[in-house]
């Protein structure tokens, strides 16, 4: 197997990888050797769908600071959030979005010519810097343009990564299979940044693309890392019926409503002051029972009333996305929408710096789990999170880079991975990987969805555990090299099995309702006993889990009320 060698490899090239690579080129002048790897190419990754905005706190003359930044995002954690990370993250968020600025970025601006900042759920304060509703792609385009100057990045776009290599808690590099030539090969690093996104893929009904599967999470797992509060799920209100693409909650931001229906306010009922723009759990929540209710099976976004020059200079994507995909046109009809899968608040355990507990690797952005967001993330901080994370991981890895000498990688741990590949490949005749995981989609839409109870998790539970000894049989058609995406399907199924199971298992488990963890059978809070952080830990027989406690500086949990 060809073996490749780097001083550091990022892997995933979303916001929080580019970011990584950039800070890691600035802070070394361009001069440590710098692997970018991506299953896609770059510019395909999930952050180009992010619509509606980027937090930070920008204007404090006009009322807004630091200490209500942290208040409202530990608020909308339902009091999970490290408040050490949250108040690091809303410090370092002001310097990243004038950087993008610098860097060329066409944030949306006021008639004053400052960058214009839109409401957004649980904030309360105004703080979504945008670029009209296709903030992602414009934040992607800046990073990815900025990243070009750079030529000590050597970018491997379409490189699918199996596994880590780390030999004695110690981070050594990775393998990947080349998409184009189907070669297996490795990568060997001073120091990496995993940056691979989410993996709500395991649902049915979701906001995010294809590529979202998890396989992150997945490699760290079975490498020994704890994966935190994977059971907190977070499902985004509005996405649009059939299809579940996304409709930003930059619409309600705008001053959108949802109505039954009856053409009711509904909101009024479940949260008086906030209204639309209450946080996602909430609102999750409230659409559900508002459909339950229903014969359509769906609400509706209401943007009448905001006229055709608002709707086409602040939300033209939600404007094309509603026209080419339902064949509504916003500007007199109503928008179906009923909620959808869209973020994974848990991830690979990091401390505030996004240092994983192995030496050398660090986790950025979605993947990662320093616990922002605890059991409910906000609107908004998610593309933030993925700049400062990617600052602060991409800074510490070319440190630490640095210090490190030349070293072999561990051969044993290439063959091992070689022999798993292989066997995976080969298999002649076996369970269908795409009835397996159709299967997986519905029982967790059905199961381990925005309500759950102990009996439906444990159908669930039962179904995985099935599931996953039915994919150790299973079998693919295609067995040639060049770009078998059956074969990387089949990869990916696998990954959402494992995180599947941790999601189902760490629900059953948490005999409590916080954040957009919601059990019928307990419909409370329960800080005395679960005021604590999920681990869970890879084991042959499933993941065994731990816990422990949540840092907590100087916001003691109350009510939560909007
Ligand atoms: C439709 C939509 C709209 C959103 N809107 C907003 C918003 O307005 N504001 C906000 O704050 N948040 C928003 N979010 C959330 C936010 O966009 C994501 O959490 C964030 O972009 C994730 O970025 P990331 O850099 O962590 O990973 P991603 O952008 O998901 O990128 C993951 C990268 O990892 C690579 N990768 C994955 N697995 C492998 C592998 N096995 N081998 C090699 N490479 C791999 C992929 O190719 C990709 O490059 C939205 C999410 C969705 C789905």
């Amino acid at each position: 197997m060809e073996i490749l060698s780097h001083d550091i490899v990022i892997i995933g090239s979303g916001i929080a990888g580019l970011r990584a690579a950039l800070e890691a080129s600035f802070n070394t002048n361009g001069k440590l050797d710098i692997a970018l790897i991506s299953k896609t190419h770059v510019m395909r990754s999930h952050s180009v769908c992010a619509e509606g905005g980027t937090a930070a706190v920008l204007r404090i003359e006009e009322g807004d600071s630091f200490e209500l930044h942290a208040w409202d995002t530990i608020k909308g954690s339902d009091f999970l959030a490290d408040q050490d990370s949250v108040e690091l993250f809303v410090k370092l968020m002001p310097k990243e979005i004038l950087l993008l600025d610098h860097l060329g970025i066409l944030w949306s601006r006021r008639e004053d010519g400052k960058i214009s900042q839109r409401p957004f759920g649980g904030h309360s304060f105004p703080r979504a810097c945008y670029a009209q509703d296709r903030t992602g792609l414009y934040e992607m385009q800046t990073l990815y343009d900025t990243l070009q100057r750079f030529d000590n990045v050597t970018i491997y776009h379409e490189c699918y990564v199996t596994s880590l290599i780390i030999d004695n808690n110690v981070f050594k590099g990775l393998t990947a299979i080349e998409l184009k030539s189907g070669n297996l090969f490795a990568i060997k690093a001073k120091a990496g940044v995993l940056a691979t996104g989410g993996g709500a893929r395991c649902y049915n009904f979701t906001t995010f693309s294809h590529t979202t599967t998890g396989d992150g999470q997945v490699m760290a797992y079975k490498a020994g890392l704890p994966i935190k509060d994977f059971e907190f799920i977070q499902f985004h209100p509005t996405a649009l019926v059939p299809s579940g693409i996304l409709i930003s909650e930059a619409a309600r931001g705008e001053g959108g409503y949802l109505i039954n229906e009856r053409g009711e306010r509904f909101m009024k009922k479940y949260a008086p002051e906030y209204m639309e723009l209450a946080p996602r759990d909430i609102v999750a929540r409230a659409v559900m029972k508002e459909i339950e209710e229903s014969k359509s099976g769906c609400v509706y976004l209401d943007l009448r009333h905001l006229g055709e020059d608002k709707i086409r200079e602040k939300l033209p994507s939600i404007y094309e996305i509603c026209k080419k995909f339902a064949g509504i046109n916003i500007v007199n009809e109503l928008i179906p929408v009923k909620p959808a899968a869209h973020y994974n608040m848990g991830g690979v355990h990091t401390d505030s710096n996004y240092a994983t507990p192995v030496n050398g690797l660090w986790a950025a952005g979605e993947v990662a789990c320093s616990s922002i967001h605890g059991a409910n993330r906000l609107g908004t901080n998610s593309t933030a999170e993925c700049l400062v994370s990617g600052k602060i991981a991409g800074a510490k890895a070319a440190e630490y880079a640095n210090s490190i000498n030349e070293f072999e990688l561990p051969k044993e741990a290439i063959k091992k991975e070689e022999d798993r590949i292989y066997k995976l490949i080969s298999k002649e005749q076996g369970d269908s990987i795409y009835d397996i995981r159709k299967k997986l989609r519905e029982i967790m839409d059905k199961y381990v969805y925005i309500f759950r109870i102990e009996n439906g998790l444990k159908i669930a539970i039962r179904i995985i555990k099935d599931l996953k000894s039915r994919y150790e049989n299973a079998s693919i058609d295609d067995k040639t090299k060049i770009y078998n995406t059956d074969f990387i399907s089949m990869l990916e199924l696998g990954n959402m099995l494992e995180l599947s199971e941790i999601i189902a298992m760490g629900a059953l488990l948490r005999t409590e309702s916080r954040g957009a963890h919601y059990r019928l059978d307990y419909p409370e809070r329960d800080d005395v006993n679960w005021l604590k952080h999920t681990l869970a830990y890879w084991t042959v027989d499933g993941p065994k889990f731990e816990y422990i406690p949540v840092r907590i500086t100087k916001w003691k949990p109350t009510i939560r009320k909007y």
